[in-house]
């Protein structure tokens, strides 16, 4: 395979406007503001290397994986970012730290895969928040835990009786009772909302700082004897006489397992196995400057909640521990800069209809980035079809915070062939399948959000 250009990495989907998944385009967020040290030790590559495994990406996935690799299998194992640790996902995500992973609620899941594999699945995401908590303390990292519990707003009065048999469906298939909280009860717990009809609390959750938890499994991982390379992007990508050979512009790694953990930036231009595969979702998110008590007082909004509402298109609210709003929102089809632009503008408004004690209030930090949806919208753990000896981990549905965490450690064990110690669901690891006539995933998309968008207005 020949060598790319490495003035225009091979990251990402062709789908978006190229500016979007260039790592020399370090996103401007409030985590990056405030996300303590940068890793050290962890400088580009730059001469040819041998390692039994290498970790292609940088985020929750491979540095999880890494960090299990060298510390409990002792194994040699380079992790390969095209850009600075913290340009992807995981370094610019909300911090809800919550049980997530798939796109489908309980009840599909069960109708599709049966009660047992649903159990599974909310098995593995009840242990997925756990291990961040455990990851945290095991390692010394002060993710800046903040705010506990999920409060999943109906936001129509249909939804909370929506919400309420979600709360029964749970209780069944799993023992717990989740309170489903009036909006006078949400009011007196410091959260309301304009349209906040009601809630579920969902207790397996906290918020975190996403950069400074990431930061703080890297230097675990490089401390543990993992090898950690930002800004070296995989140009190309080939496999000779058994041996994975990955391209970078400062060396080679020659490599016995390949994980890729690229999640919405798996380079699709890397490999033809790849292409299609993946859908991009646009995620933007909005930081106040630090509210005074007074303001919080009056929009009576004082809590460090995490919350998010019903709709397909959701909103995501966090009040921080100094006092800002963080405010998020999934949607648009366009990244270049004007679509930027056009899109922050839009979450301000939004913002101020919500919170309308605070529509003085302008945003200090802006930014945007991919969550990744797969066909059948579930997060995979699979070895890829035409690439032996490799595996992927990826696909997390805006909700990666924990299950990238555990599926990378899960991902550690399957990539040496070993049973992972927690058992994955069956239906994480069905095939990895391509979307029928990728091409055309944008005009889907559009088509599925306006739908979308109608459902959340009418129902
Ligand atoms: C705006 C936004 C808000 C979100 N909010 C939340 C939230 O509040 N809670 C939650 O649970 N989840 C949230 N998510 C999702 C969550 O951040 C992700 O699911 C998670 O970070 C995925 O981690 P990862 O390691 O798999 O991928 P990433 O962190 O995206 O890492 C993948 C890396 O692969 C690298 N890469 C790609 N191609 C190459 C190549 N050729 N060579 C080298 N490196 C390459 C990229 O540079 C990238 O850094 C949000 C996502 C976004 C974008």
């Amino acid at each position: 395979m020949s060598r790319a250009n490495p003035a225009d990495p091979p990251i990402g989907s062709p789908l978006y406007h190229a500016s979007a998944s260039d790592p020399r385009l370090v996103p401007e967020t409030f985590w990056h503001a405030t996300g303590g040290p940068v890793p050290v030790g962890v400088d580009p590559l730059d001469r040819d290397v041998v390692a039994e495994v290498a970790v292609i990406g940088g985020g929750y996935t491979g540095l999880s994986a890494a960090l299990h690799l060298a510390a409990e299998f002792d194994v040699s194992v380079r992790v390969l970012e095209a850009g600075p640790i913290g340009w992807g996902a995981s370094g610019r995500n909300g911090g809800f730290c919550t049980l997530g992973g798939t796109a489908r609620d309980w009840a599909a899941l069960a109708r599709r895969f049966g009660r047992e594999e649903a159990r599974a699945v909310f098995e593995a995401q009840r242990r997925s928040v756990a291990l961040v908590a455990e990851l945290a303390r095991a390692h010394r990292i002060d993710p800046r835990r903040c705010g506990e519990g999920e409060y999943v707003v109906a936001h129509k009065p249909s939804r909370l009786e929506g919400l309420a048999r979600e709360a029964e469906f749970v209780a069944d298939l799993t023992g717990e009772r989740w309170p489903v909280l009036s909006r006078e009860a949400l009011a007196e717990r410091g959260i309301a909302l304009e349209e906040a009809h009601g809630a579920l609390h969902v207790p397996h959750a906290f918020g975190l700082h996403p950069l400074r938890y990431l930061r703080g499994l890297c230097r675990a991982a490089v401390e543990r004897g993992a090898r950690v390379h930002e800004r070296t992007p995989v140009l190309a990508w080939s496999r000779a006489d058994g041996v994975h050979r990955l391209e970078t512009p400062g060396g080679t790694v020659r490599a016995a397992h390949v994980l890729l953990a690229t999640n919405a930036w798996t380079p699709e231009r890397l490999r033809p196995e790849l292409h299609g595969r993946i859908l991009p979702v646009l995620s933007a998110i909005l930081v106040t400057r630090p509210l005074t008590p007074g303001e919080r007082e009056a929009q009576g909004w004082t809590a460090p909640a995490l919350v998010a509402d019903t709709r397909e298109l959701l909103f995501y609210i966090r009040l921080l521990d100094d006092g800002r709003i963080l405010f998020g929102a999934r949607g648009g089809t366009r990244a270049d800069g004007t679509a930027f632009r056009q899109r922050m503008a839009w979450l301000a408004r939004r913002f101020a209809e919500r919170f309308p004690a605070l529509a003085h209030v302008r945003p200090e930090y802006g930014w945007w980035g991919f969550v990744a949806f797969a066909r059948d919208r579930l997060p995979h753990l699979v070895r890829l079809e035409g690439l032996p000896r490799t595996v992927a981990a990826l696909a997390y549905h805006g909700s990666g915070v924990a299950m990238a965490s555990w599926l990378g450690r899960r991902a550690a064990e399957v990539v040496l062939g070993r049973t992972p110690d927690e058992p994955v669901p069956e239906c994480f690891r069905r095939p990895l399948r391509r979307f029928p006539l990728p091409g055309l995933r944008l005009p889907a998309l559009r088509v599925a959000m306006a739908l979308a968008a109608a459902r959340d207005a009418w129902w």
